[in-house]
């Protein structure tokens, strides 16, 4: 008797559980914004390794026409598939560039 009563309360508490996580998730945890997001700094290491800047020295190949930039078009500064959690200028350029689709 007492191991049924001990297992209702166990099955009760983790479905509690998960409902309340998922319903909290969903209330207390606010997506990140792509303005929020820090700017990609020259210095970091994986931009290093890819020779990122943010201005590129090519007049046609720029982040914003490559097909890994994410994000408001019209942003100076958007999401970048290659730095995820940071944004690169529009007007930067990578060695990882990828024009996009004509
Ligand atoms: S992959 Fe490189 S060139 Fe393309 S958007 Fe990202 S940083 Fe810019």
């Amino acid at each position: 008797m007492k191991n049924q009563s001990s297992r209702r309360r166990f099955l009760k508490l983790t479905v509690g559980g998960i409902v309340g996580l998922t319903v909290g998730n969903k209330l207390l945890v606010k997506p990140a914004q792509a303005a929020d997001l820090p700017h990609l700094s020259v210095d970091d290491a994986q931009a290093k390794a890819l020779k990122y800047v943010n201005e590129s020295s090519f007049s046609d190949k720029n982040c914003n026409n490559c097909m890994l930039i994410e994000g408001d078009a019209s942003a100076e500064w958007r999401p970048c598939k290659i730095f995820p959690g940071k944004l690169v200028n529009g007007k930067g350029w990578c060695s990882a560039y990828a024009p996009k689709p004509a």
